[in-house]
């Protein structure tokens, strides 16, 4: 290895590098970690990314992360070799993002009051385990390889858990998924018993499942793929890619994410702050982040809805102790976060750093709405014959309330993230059972 790749602490005034096949999550100072590049990527490399989409029998163009290896190349690849690539590159046979790709739908739009042709939305839940976290694990994982690992750990209880073990699975390591005891209905991690993870469940809430995660992981030799993995937010960086490759690099207006742990955001931002320093684009679209009203943290704080203050990413000095305040106030009062929509239900964001630097890079927006509006919006995409879970809803739902509040124009052009498949069919059922529902169709008989 050429050492062209490495790994950066994000914080501006800390700095600290460290090698690329670092297992560290965090600097020692415990700030988060980039991977970063020395090489400027080509413009030249459009043109065989567009090739690639006639794979040639090669599983790496097929595979949607894999196609733009050159844009996340930390194991420095240099050759097209198929079976040279396959000694570190970990795929399930080129299926993580080959399905994504931005489409129109009619319906939506119109739902949203937006012209039909200038919204886009991009279901990521066509990837193989039914999320968009495969985009982001087939890299982790390729890491994991790199460096050794034979065992991956992750804290989930849903989409993260299923591609963690789907990938282990597929390349005969083992997978340990922390959950906290006796709060997870089993059937939530079906996909994860599936596979073959080894469930490990531990005392206290998610917090504490994640924190004792961390630990196992720093001292059992095992390794940690929650996004707070710099190379999980590598292979997310592929979801803007495909869809600004979509639109002939030419950069939408907006794109939009439901927010939770701000991987997606995280990986969103470095994504285009990257393309634009190469000049790969000449325009920065605006990221907006919406997040659900009963774990509505960033949007609290971005806002300035806590103390008056708003907090931003600030040139690499965001007011962290304002943060902090908030997480004792909602302790002290006993506010836990509270959605039907589990995917973003999260109150303490892991990324939340990266995410603020994100929405300053882009100039960026923090929506929330609420669990009828996500459920509304989830069932005006089935209605084009698009299924995706319910958290993915906030994207259509947060697009309809900015253009409500004329921060997005109806003729903008707009790319919603929609983030996995309908994995609890009973949202379904019930949302069309109740004839008071928006979009509800109730069996006749
Ligand atoms: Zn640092």
């Amino acid at each position: 290895m050429n050492n062209n790749a490495y790994l950066k602490c994000i914080d501006p005034d800390c700095g600290l590098e460290y090698p690329i096949k670092s297992r560290n999550i965090e600097c020692e100072r415990g700030h988060l970690l980039d991977v970063k590049y020395k090489k400027t990527p080509s413009p030249d490399l459009k043109e065989l990314f567009y090739n690639r989409r006639n794979p040639q029998g090669n599983i790496f163009n097929e595979s949607g992360v894999w196609r733009f290896r050159e844009l996340l190349n930390f194991c420095e690849i240099d050759t097209d070799n198929k079976d040279e690539c396959s000694k570190y590159l970990v795929s399930l046979d080129g299926a993580e993002g080959r399905q994504s790709k931005p489409y129109h739908m009619s319906k939506v739009a119109d739902f949203l009051g937006m012209n039909q042709n200038c919204l886009w939305l991009q279901p990521e839940g066509y990837n193989p385990s039914g999320s968009f976290k495969d985009n982001g694990m087939s890299t982790a994982v390729t890491h994991a390889k790199l460096i050794g690992a034979k065992r991956i750990i992750c804290a989930s209880t849903g989409n993260t858990s299923a591609a963690a073990a789907m990938f282990a699975a597929n390349e005969n390591m083992d997978c340990d998924v922390y959950i906290p005891a006796g709060q997870i209905a089993p059937g939530k991690l079906s996909q994860a018993y599936q596979f073959g993870a080894q469930i490990v469940q531990v005392k206290g809430n998610f917090d504490d499942a994640l924190a004792k995660s961390l630990d196992d992981a720093k001292n059992q030799d095992g390794y940690t793929v929650n996004s707070v993995n710099p190379f999980r937010i590598e292979g997310q960086k592929t979801i803007p890619y495909r869809a600004i490759e979509y639109l002939n690099w030419n950069s939408p207006d907006w794109i939009v994410y439901p927010g939770g742990a701000m991987g997606n955001i995280s990986s969103c931002g470095k994504a285009l702050m990257e393309l634009y320093e190469w000049g790969w684009i000449k325009k920065i679209p605006r990221i907006a982040v919406i997040v659900s009203e009963g774990a509505s943290t960033l949007y609290d704080l971005y806002n300035g809805k806590f103390e008056g203050k708003k907090l931003r990413w600030n040139k690499g000095k965001p007011d962290t102790e304002l943060i902090e305040n908030y997480y004792t106030y909602l302790d002290r009062n006993g506010i836990r976060p509270q959605t039907k929509a589990t995917a973003i239900q999260i109150g303490r964001p892991a990324n939340i750093l990266k995410g603020l630097r994100s929405l300053e890079f882009t100039n960026g927006v923090v929506a929330k709405v609420s669990d009828a509006e996500m459920l509304d919006a989830m069932s005006i995409v089935g209605l084009n014959g698009f299924d995706c879970e319910m958290a993915s809803g906030a994207s259509p739902a947060g697009i309809r309330k900015l253009i409500g509040e004329e921060i997005i124009k109806k003729d903008d052009v707009v790319v919603g993230i929609l983030t996995g498949r309908q994995k609890d069919s009973s949202l379904a059922v019930d949302y069309h059972n109740d004839p008071a529902n928006l979009f509800a169709i109730p069996p006749r008989g």
